[in-house]
């Protein structure tokens, strides 16, 4: 039998990362993996493939809306080749999720493809083409999520589909409904609209996006609705029924009438449920919640000394990035150091165009803690990077601690805010002032020039360009 200081169960974004710190810290390492391409949801199903596709139809969109602004003009029609749009995003994964067999070897990890299982805390039985048992030392499970429905949907992933399918349809719907106006929904609707579908998305709560800051919900929600999305707030959805290529979708309105959605499509995004089946926990003793999450201490570690969890299987935001932070803390834990992840400090971002990105405290959670803060804001219009892109939705908005000035929250609407981001993360793991950011060098003319005026407008209420 193999053994191994460190068996990972899982090879998304947490799992793979986690295997190759602890690989680098000098461990033997294995990583099983039920599916036959590493990766887990993110490089397969989740993160990499809908970037490819809000691409994709980003440059359809841009040749058929934009181009002609732009003293572009293209010859007859622009078409979409949808079948050929599929195969692209499919050749991005597959050399993505290659990389990662490459990642593996060079730093000799052993690949087990499998369903991994519990025998007892140190022994992992991995059902794949053969049986076969490891000892492990120490395990990281990472095992992920899957789609989660309402109780009364059943997901037929034809017409009824979850994230999964929607990557990977055969034609463009008609007619999409989509059910949950949270990232999934908005970024996989806003890729079929500029496809030419009409699309209706169907929120329960009273805005999208309801767990950023509300500036953002509502800046979103009006750029999506000159796109042509149509939205549909605090509806509670009762009903999803299929008959041939059509789908139902009954929801009750604030008022409490009954209202009907028909479409060809019905995408279900109401969020994401840890996956631990086939695992058998019960066997090692490892506790879940009543979430399904397997429960963690600080360390990561779960109720069984030996054997830790990361990533969407346990509590927190289900972000690749902090999957692979927490995989990178859990190596480093068993190699005796003492590293820290500062939850707050996770940035979450929206990808669609234009981007919205987020790092640290709400507005409404500052005022629900009863801080007091200031704030500031710089409309993305006033910038000449913006116009001379023609990117001027949005805005920059950054809030700080009334008395201190420390940066609490920043959020943001915009092209490229997903990547801008990082400077507000970076300017908050070190604690900046909204000062200290008003008096760096902000190239010109770039976008980030919006984070420099909205702190400006934080600190003393005086932004140079507006
Ligand atoms: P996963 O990536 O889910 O990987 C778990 C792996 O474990 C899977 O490969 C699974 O097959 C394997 N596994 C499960 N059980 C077993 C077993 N018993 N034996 C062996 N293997 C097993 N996040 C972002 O940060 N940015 C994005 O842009 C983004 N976009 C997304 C878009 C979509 C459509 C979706 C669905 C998700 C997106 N996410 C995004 C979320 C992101 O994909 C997840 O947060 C991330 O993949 C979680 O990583 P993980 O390692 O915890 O689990
Ligand atoms: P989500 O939690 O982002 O959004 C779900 C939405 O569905 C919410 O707005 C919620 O209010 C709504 N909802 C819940 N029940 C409902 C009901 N009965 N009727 C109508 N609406 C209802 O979940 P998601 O969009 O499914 O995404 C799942 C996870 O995947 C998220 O946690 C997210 O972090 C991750 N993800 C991240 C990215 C990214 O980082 N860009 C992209 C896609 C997915």
């Amino acid at each position: 039998m193999s053994k191994y200081d460190v068996a990972v169960i899982g090879s998304g974004p947490g799992g793979y990362v986690a295997a190759i710190r602890c690989a680098q810290l000098g461990m033997k390492t294995a990583i099983i993996e039920k599916y036959n391409t590493l990766g887990g949801t993110c490089l397969n199903v989740g993160c990499i493939p809908s970037k490819a596709l809000l691409d994709s139809s980003h440059h359809y969109e841009d040749a058929v809306k934009h181009f002609e602004e732009h003293g572009i003009e293209i010859p007859g029609e622009v078409k979409i080749n949808f079948k050929k749009m599929i195969e692209r995003k499919q050749g991005v994964v597959d050399m993505t999720t290659k990389g990662i067999v490459f990642l593996m070897d060079k730093n000799k990890i052993d690949v087990y493809h499998g369903v991994g299982s519990f025998k007892d805390a140190t022994h992992i039985e991995i059902e794949g083409e053969k049986k076969e048992t490891i000892e492990a030392a120490h395990t990281i499970i990472a095992t992920g999520s899957k789609p989660s429905t309402l109780p009364f949907i059943t997901i037929d992933k034809e017409r009824v589909i979850t994230s999964t399918e929607a990557l990977s349809l055969t034609e463009i719907p008609k007619h999409m409904i989509v059910i949950g106006g949270g990232v999934i929904g908005l970024e996989l609707g806003q890729v079929y609209r500029r496809l030419g579908a009409e699309v209706s998305v169907v929120e329960y709560m009273d805005r999208i996006i309801p767990t950023m800051d509300g500036a953002q919900s509502k800046e979103l929600m009006k750029v999506m609705k000159k796109q042509g999305v149509k939205f549909h707030l605090s509806h509670r959805v009762s009903a999803v029924e299929r008959k041939g290529d059509e789908v139902t979708v009954t929801a009750t309105n604030k008022k409490d009438e009954e209202v009907t959605f028909t479409g060809d499509y019905c995408l279900v995004s109401v969020g994401r449920r840890p996956y631990t089946d086939g695992l058998k926990l019960e066997n090692a003793g490892v506790k879940a919640n009543e979430r399904g999450q397997i429960e963690v201490n600080d360390h990561l570690q779960s109720n069984v000394a030996n054997i830790y969890a990361i990533g969407d299987v346990i509590r927190g935001a289900m972000l690749a990035h902090k999957a692979e932070e927490e995989g990178v803390l859990v190596a480093e834990i068993l190699a005796g150091q003492k590293p820290h992840i500062d939850y707050n400090l996770i940035p979450g971002v929206v990808y669609t165009w234009p981007e919205v990105a987020s790092v640290g405290r709400t507005e409404e959670e500052l005022k629900e803690a009863g801080i007091s803060y200031k704030y500031g804001q710089f409309p993305m219009r006033a910038l000449g990077r913006s116009r001379a892109s023609g990117d001027t939705d949005g805005f920059v908005k950054i809030l700080s601690d009334a008395n201190t000035d420390e940066v609490l929250g920043v959020h943001m609407v915009g092209a490229r805010v997903a990547d801008l981001i990082s400077e507000a993360v970076t300017a908050m793991e070190f604690r900046a002032s909204a000062e200290d950011i008003a008096r760096m060098s902000h190239a010109h003319p770039t976008y980030a020039e919006a984070v420099k005026e909205a702190a400006l407008a934080a600190t003393e209420n005086r932004p140079l360009h507006i």
